[in-house]
């Protein structure tokens, strides 16, 4: 039979025998944001359409070419998100969380749609985590997304991942800077390429993050940011430095990091790693002070970051990092006849009340098939249950590595006296 329809390009499955390493990195972004207090935020999937050309910034590759844009039958332009930050500040601002306190703070899991070449590391579904902090101006939040984000990646045996920092100012110090990049660029009109030049005009500061290796090697002899920040975003910059510099993050000032969205003021930074290959950059993010008014609220300085789980995963893959497997099937009932079948079902229930995991089996094999399947599974333990048990009213239970056996009796404290049992096999991470 042929298959009517494959997957859609630049689309990934995550299918149940690898959803774990899923699980796993998304674990421990969960209790790490939960250490700093971050909770959770869900915003949908789509949005309307100026939200993003608002919120990301019409300049951008995302908003100018990247964008799943489509008209509802109701007539609408509505686009699924290309990022979190959009539709988290959006929902700030509709359900005025101000008013429980600032700052707001939240994390989020997405799925983010960009139309983009996909190769490895670059997707047209992916899947970010994600920070976001709403109403506060001081250098500590910086530090201390920096510090989360950080926690993560060595919680993930992921440290040496390397932590790129730059300022790039407030949007006074930034008109000064982008005039002088566009007496700079302009000297390489004839060079650069063409989304470069329309660049040059709009928003100079594009043109270093250019990606075409040409505009890259010209980037390199831009000036600098640094050289054109004023003194209240140089020293919101130096506490910055002075907060990661106490907690111990190791960074590198690196002038040419720009991001790729318009909202960034002031910090800004990446972690960056070579042992991918191109799309070396596994979370970006930094401060967005404009970010709220320009969706139309009063002035709210925020900032945040977003991490891309299928780069983590990869880093972690060609690192060789092992992810530990969740725990296998605790016990498997195989039945024979129906009464068998009818008390199985009871005590698997005892059994998943106490939090293991219990099969049986509901294909209708026979015994030596379903002792098979157990075996595939890798049960920990099994436990026949035929006509003679069920008149005693007691089985035993075999541990299916050693082969030991132990009788219990079948009755309401059957499922604590096998947690007892099971007490002494090792403990994989939990779900
Ligand atoms: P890049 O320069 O690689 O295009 P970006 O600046 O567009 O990245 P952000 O918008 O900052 O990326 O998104 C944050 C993170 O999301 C990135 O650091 C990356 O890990 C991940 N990411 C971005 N685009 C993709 C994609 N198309 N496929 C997979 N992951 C992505
Ligand atoms: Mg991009």
């Amino acid at each position: 039979m042929a298959l009517i329809t494959k997957k859609i390009k630049g689309t990934e499955d995550v299918l149940p025998r690898q959803s774990y390493r899923w699980q796993f990195v998304e674990n421990i972004m969960r209790e790490e944001s939960r250490a700093y207090g971050f909770r959770e935020m869900r915003t949908p999937v789509f949005e309307h359409t100026e939200l993003f050309a608002r919120g990301v910034g019409q300049t951008t590759d995302v908003v100018q070419k990247e964008m799943y844009t489509f008209d509802t039958k109701g007539g609408e332009s509505v686009t699924l998100r290309p990022e979190g930050t959009a539709g988290a500040a959006r929902a700030v601002l509709e359900h005025a969380l101000e008013n429980e306190g600032l700052p707001i703070k939240a994390s989020y899991f997405v799925s983010c749609y960009r139309y983009e070449k996909p190769q490895a590391g670059r997707l047209r579904e992916f899947h970010q985590f994600g920070i976001e902090e709403y109403g506060t101006q001081s250098p500590v939040a910086d530090a201390e997304i920096i510090c989360l984000a950080q926690s993560v990646l060595d919680r993930l045996g992921l440290s040496d991942v390397h932590l790129e920092l730059n300022s790039i100012g407030c949007p006074e110090c930034r008109a000064k800077y982008n005039q002088a990049l566009r007496n700079y660029f302009s000297q390489y009109k004839e060079q650069l390429c063409p989304t470069c030049l329309t660049r040059l005009e709009k928003n100079p500061m594009r043109l270093l993050d250019c990606k075409s290796p040409e505009d890259h090697k010209i980037a390199e002899g831009a000036p600098k940011i640094t050289d054109y920040i004023c003194e209240e975003c140089k020293e919101h910059f130096a506490e910055v430095k002075k907060y990661l510099d106490a907690a111990g993050v190791e960074y590198t000032v690196n002038p040419t990091i720009v991001r790729g969205l318009d909202y960034y003021t002031k910090t800004v930074f990446e972690f960056v790693t070579d042992c991918i290959g191109a799309q070396g950059t596994v979370c970006g993010g930094g401060r967005y002070d404009g970010l709220i008014e320009e969706l139309g609220g009063k002035h709210m300085p925020s900032l945040g970051f977003a991490m891309g789980l299928e780069r983590i995963l990869l880093v972690m893959d060609a690192k060789g990092i092992e992810i530990p497997q969740p725990e296998p099937c605790a016990l498997y009932i195989a039945t024979m006849g129906d009464a068998a079948k009818q008390k199985a079902f009871s005590l698997l229930r005892q059994i998943r009340e106490c939090g293991l995991t219990a099969e049986t089996d509901v294909v209708g094999r026979g015994l030596r098939a379903q002792m098979k399947y157990a075996d595939k599974i890798g049960a920990k333990y099994s436990l026949v249950l035929g006509d003679n048990e069920i008149a005693e009213n007691k089985a035993k239970v075999k541990n299916m590595e050693s082969g030991e056996q132990t009788e219990l009796a079948l009755d309401e404290t059957f499922a604590e006296k096998f947690s007892v049992l099971t007490l002494t096999a090792s403990k994989g991470f939990e779900i």
